[in-house]
């Protein structure tokens, strides 16, 4: 049988872009050895709250496991995911033009320089690239917004196990909002065990699936700590985390007083017929990054106090 390969020649990218590129590689490979900052003190504080001999070697464990991570620099899970970007730029950005290679390229350099795990298999082909890219992955999500030169993104590794209980689907209107928590709780009831708990439960409400979908990614790119700013949807977050804190899930699923870091809800207007309800979940180890940069590339890096690229 012939072996299946990818086809990728390194894109030719300017001066600037080869910068952006190198600037990306290396935070990719902060993000798959450093938990953001939230997430960390988030774990800290659950770690406090266990009070069985259980839960507690779960919690050091996985506190001991980020010293060596970070100090090895090598990857927190195994699983080092799918690379996604979640990306505002202003249509003044110099590099505008170059983007998506200057991802892709980001992502394969990174891959290889890290190590990143190799998560990339051709669909239907059944081959894995080796590379982490393929055809339409890194996933990148683009809104250019305004006209500033200015770009920020959130970088995300989507690993296996915390994907696995997304769902998206589309309510009857006269469901309501109850029909969301519903749809909520029967998927971490069924599925949130699968997903490395204590989780960031992302939950988005639209018109659509693919609409909602997008939203409840979003979601996961808030703060554990983040509240929405419209009421109903921070009532929505708080009753949702008691609910699904109340399944018992607890650290790595053994059971324990708390199963969730966080619930976050991002909701967009929909149509009158329809409510589009989604759920992401996002892992103990949750890899997400966020970077803004200006024209001549300077950089801040909110998610990671201290790191410098
Ligand atoms: S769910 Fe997260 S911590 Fe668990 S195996 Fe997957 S990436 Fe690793």
């Amino acid at each position: 049988m012939d072996t299946m390969t990818y086809d990728y020649t390194t894109p030719t990218l300017s001066p600037k872009g080869q910068e952006m590129r190198d600037l990306l590689a290396d935070y990719i490979s902060v993000i798959s050895h450093r938990l953001p900052d939230d997430v960390t003190a988030k774990l800290q504080e659950l770690q406090k709250i266990e009070v069985d001999p259980l839960q507690k070697l779960v919690y050091d464990t996985m506190m001991e496991n980020q010293l060596l991570a970070n100090k090895l620099k090598r990857p927190s899970c195994q699983d080092t995911g799918a690379l996604q970007f979640f990306v505002k730029v202003g249509a003044q950005f110099p590099l505008l033009g170059e983007l998506n290679q200057i991802l892709k390229d980001a992502v394969y350099k990174t891959t290889k320089q890290t190590p990143l795990r190799h998560n990339a298999v051709q669909t239907f082909d059944e081959y894995n690239t080796g590379m982490n890219i393929g055809d339409g992955i890194p996933s990148v999500f683009t809104q250019i917004d305004g006209n500033s030169s200015n770009i920020e993104m959130y970088v995300y590794m989507a690993g296996g196990g915390c994907t696995l209980p997304g769902e998206a689907m589309v309510l009857m209107p006269g469901e309501g909002y109850e029909g969301v928590v519903r749809f909520v709780m029967d998927r971490m009831t069924s599925y949130g065990v699968n997903a490395c708990p204590p989780l960031l439960v992302g939950v988005g409400v639209a018109t659509s699936v693919e609409t909602a979908a997008l939203n409840s990614k979003l979601a996961l790119m808030r703060r554990v700590d983040s509240v929405s700013e419209n009421a109903n949807a921070a009532k929505l977050e708080r009753l949702l985390e008691e609910g699904i804190n109340n399944i018992g899930l607890g650290p790595q699923g053994f059971g324990g007083q708390k199963s969730v870091m966080g619930v976050n809800v991002v909701n967009t207007a929909r149509h009158p017929s329809t409510i589009g309800v989604a759920v992401s979940t996002g892992c103990w180890s949750h890899r997400r990054g966020y970077i803004k940069l200006d024209k001549d590339l300077n950089y801040e890096l909110p998610y990671n106090k201290g790191v410098e690229l």
